[in-house]
């Protein structure tokens, strides 16, 4: 019997159809639209589509969007100087610095140095420290979209035996502290790991974050695992999961499909972030004069 699919695409819709409801709840409530600030270096086309797209997002739900595009010359003073800035602008609740950026612009000194209440990536050192030590903050959004996909599908995380294949800082990592935070029993592998085919097929819930097309075979879950691919590769058959699809979908119980199964989670998640952040910052008692 085939595996029931998760359709990414419905849910993130729906993500987006809720947090525009409270956006313009918020805004009757407080009479300011929440703003997502978006630094651009340089002149990659495919960064350059990533953002108009998050821009596009923000305009549909009603979240106000600061589009920053630096030339590829810009030097890192001045990054850093816009990225100051910005976390000083009342208007801007977050601020997402798209990566990679060019060579001779240090963007991971530059992740550091967005404000904690404002990194609605979720990935600054403080927002992973908040995530692994169970604090609230906000959580890196294609994780995030991961334990929402898995939420609304009703799959039982509490005592289940997760498997997370790769720890990037990216997805790994904060996936697997994520589903430690809804109390799975969660082993992280990576390219080290001994006998990885037979760790997966422990795995009631299975998670393929690596980067590598069709790794995952059916042969490697166990009938009726929660099946989640984050993996996009490019292939001449076009875009496909770390997870063989075919293979997998008639052993797994659920299954995401590549495309239209995390994917699209991403940038409905970082609506929310952007949403939270407001929210947050809106009751933070003002520094002391
Ligand atoms: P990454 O930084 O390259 O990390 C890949 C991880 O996979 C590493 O931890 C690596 O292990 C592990 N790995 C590589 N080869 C392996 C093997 N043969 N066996 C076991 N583990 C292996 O990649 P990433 O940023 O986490 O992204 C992973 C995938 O998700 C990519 O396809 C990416 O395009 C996709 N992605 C999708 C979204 C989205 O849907 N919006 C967002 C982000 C990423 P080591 O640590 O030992 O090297």
């Amino acid at each position: 019997m085939g595996a029931q699919i998760i359709d990414g695409q419905a849910v993130a819709a729906q993500v987006r159809v809720e947090v525009k409801a409270q956006v313009a709840q918020w805004c009757a409530n407080v009479g300011i639209r929440p703003g997502l600030a978006t630094v651009l270096v340089g002149d990659d086309p495919a960064s350059a589509v990533y953002v108009a797209n998050k821009q596009k997002a923000c305009a549909e739900v009603g979240i106000e969007g600061f589009s920053h595009h630096l030339p590829a010359g810009a030097t890192q003073a001045k990054v850093e100087a816009l990225l100051h800035e910005l976390n000083g602008d009342e208007r801007v609740s977050g601020i997402l610095l798209q990566l990679p950026t060019p060579d001779h612009i240090d963007g991971s000194h530059l992740t550091t140095l967005i404000e904690a209440a404002k990194d609605v990536d979720g990935l600054t050192p403080v927002s992973a420290g908040l995530l692994a030590k169970g604090l609230p903050g906000l959580r890196p959004c294609t994780p995030a979209g991961v334990i929402e996909l898995l939420h609304r599908y009703d799959v039982t995380l509490e005592g289940a035996e997760a498997v997370v294949v790769g720890r990037s800082d990216l997805v790994g990592k904060p996936v697997a502290a994520l589903l430690l935070a809804e109390n799975a029993t969660v082993t992280i592998c990576h390219s080290r790991t001994r006998d990885l085919e037979a760790v997966c097929r422990r795995a009631d819930l299975l998670v393929a974050a690596v980067g590598r097309p069709r790794m995952v075979s059916g042969t490697w879950i166990k009938p009726g695992a929660a099946v989640i691919d984050v993996g996009i590769n490019r292939t001449d058959d076009g875009l496909v999961g770390d997870v063989d699809f075919a293979s997998a979908s008639e052993v797994a119980g659920l299954i995401t499909p590549v495309p239209r199964g995390v994917g699209p989670m991403t940038i409905a998640m970082l609506l929310g972030n952007t949403l939270k952040a407001a929210r947050a910052q809106a009751t933070r008692p003002s520094a002391p004069r």
